[in-house]
C-alpha cells in the first residue's frame, strides 16, 4: 500500500522533542515554541535542490545530514545556540527505504545538538528539501558580517578546502564512500560551539558556504573595509596536502565551500581568548587581516599575487 501524506509525517518526522521550550509540536496547525527571556530569535532558511545541491545518488542520511548542517552552520555563524526547526519536502514519491535513511541523517545530527523538529510541510515535486533553523542569542552578542574594522585580525577554523575535494572526488565517479574528504563533503559538522564561544567576542562572522574568497568578500563588503590573506598562512589540512598538489590544495581552500567552517574577525585585544579555544578538534588559523579600503587582496611572503576566483553563484 502506498504511504500517503499523514502516514509518511507520522512514520519518519513526529519523534516526540526532547525540548521543554516546545509547548506543541509536529501535528498541530503550527508550533507554540517559548523563546527564552532576554534573548532574540534567530532564524535561517535554506533549501537543496536534487542536482543542483546533492547528487540524485547520494545516500538519504547524507542529504538529511547537510539539509539541516547548512542550517545550523547559518546560525553558528550569527552566534546563536539553534533550538528548533522545520522541514520542508518536496519528493517524487513516498519511498520508505529513502525517507527512514533521510530522516535518521537529520535526525542524528539534530540530537547531537539539542535541535527539537517542530513542523514543515510535505508536497508532491521533483526532490527539494527546505529547513528552516531557528535558535537564540543574547540580544548584544550577535555575531555579525558588517563589525570587521582596520587592524582587526582575520581568522578561518579546521580545514575549508576538503569538503571540495570530497565533491570533485564524487563527481569524477569512482571513489569509496569511506574515503575521508567524501566524508567530509556528505557530514561536515556546523561549528556551533565555536560561534557560540564567539558571540561578543568577533567583530564579524561569517560561515563559509561558497568559498573562503567570495564568502570574505561579503564581509568586507559589509564592513565597508578591505582585507589581506597572507596565502603562506593557509591551512592545508594533511589530507588534501598528502593527495593534491599545493596549488590545487590552495585552490580548494580559497574557493571551496560547504566545509562549515567560520570565518571572523577578532580585535587585537580579544585574540589571545579567542586563541586559547583552539584544540584539535578546533583548529583556529590566523590567515590575515583586516585594511581600510576594498575587496581582499593575497600575499604572498609579502608581495600581492593574483589568484583565480570562483565562488558559488546560482545566477552567474
Ligand atoms: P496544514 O495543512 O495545517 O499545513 P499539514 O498537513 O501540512 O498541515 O501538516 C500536518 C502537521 O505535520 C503540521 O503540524 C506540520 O507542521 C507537520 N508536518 C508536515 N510535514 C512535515 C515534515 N516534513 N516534517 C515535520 N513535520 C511536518
Ligand atoms: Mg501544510
Amino acid at each position: 500500500m502506498p504511504l500517503g501524506e499523514f502516514d509518511l509525517i507520522e512514520r519518519f518526522f513526529s519523534r516526540q522533542a526532547a525540548r521543554p521550550d516546545v509547548l506543541l509540536g509536529v501535528g498541530d496547525d503550527a508550533a507554540l515554541l517559548a523563546v527564552p527571556a532576554g534573548k532574540i530569535l534567530v532564524a535561517a532558511t535554506d533549501t537543496l535542490v536534487e542536482g543542483r545541491h546533492f547528487l540524485p545518488d547520494a545516500p538519504p542520511d547524507s542529504v538529511g545530514h547537510q539539509a539541516l548542517a547548512v542550517n545550523l552552520s547559518d546560525l553558528a555563524a550569527m552566534g546563536a545556540e539553534p533550538a528548533w526547526v522545520l522541514l520542508s519536502l518536496s519528493l517524487p514519491d513516498a519511498d520508505p527505504a529513502w525517507l527512514e535513511s533521510f530522516a535518521a541523517g537529520l535526525y542524528a545530527l539534530a540530537e547531537r545538538h539539542d535541535v527539537a523538529l517542530v513542523g514543515g510541510d510535505t508536497v508532491r515535486g521533483p526532490r527539494v528539501v527546505t529547513i528552516t533553523a531557528l535558535g537564540f542569542v543574547e540580544s548584544t552578542l550577535a555575531l555579525r558580517r558588517d563589525g570587521a574594522r582596520p587592524g582587526d585580525l582575520l581568522y578561518v577554523s579546521g580545514w575549508p578546502g576538503e569538503a571540495a575535494a570530497g565533491l570533485e572526488l564524487l563527481r569524477g565517479g569512482a571513489c569509496a564512500s569511506d574515503d575521508p574528504l567524501v566524508r567530509r563533503c556528505r557530514y561536515a559538522e556546523p561549528r556551533i560551539a565555536l560561534g557560540r564561544a564567539l558571540a561578543g567576542l568577533a567583530s564579524a562572522a561569517m560561515d563559509v558556504s561558497d568559498g573562503l574568497l567570495g564568502d570574505l568578500a561579503k564581509l568586507c563588503a559589509s564592513s565597508g573595509v578591505g582585507a589581506v590573506i597572507d596565502l603562506e598562512r593557509l591551512p592545508v589540512s594533511a589530507e588534501l596536502a598528502r593527495r593534491h598538489v599545493a596549488s590545487d590544495s590552495e585552490r580548494f581552500v580559497l574557493n571551496g565551500g560547504d566545509d562549515y567552517e567560520l570565518l571572523f574577525t577578532l580585535s587585537p585585544a580579544a585574540a589571545a581568548e579567542v586563541e586559547a579555544l583552539a584544540s584539535r578538534e578546533l583548529p583556529l588559523h590566523r590567515i590575515g587581516r583586516i585594511e581600510a579600503g576594498r575587496g581582499v587582496q593575497c600575499r604572498r611572503d609579502g608581495r600581492p599575487v593574483g589568484v583565480p576566483t570562483g565562488g558559488y553563484d546560482h545566477f552567474a
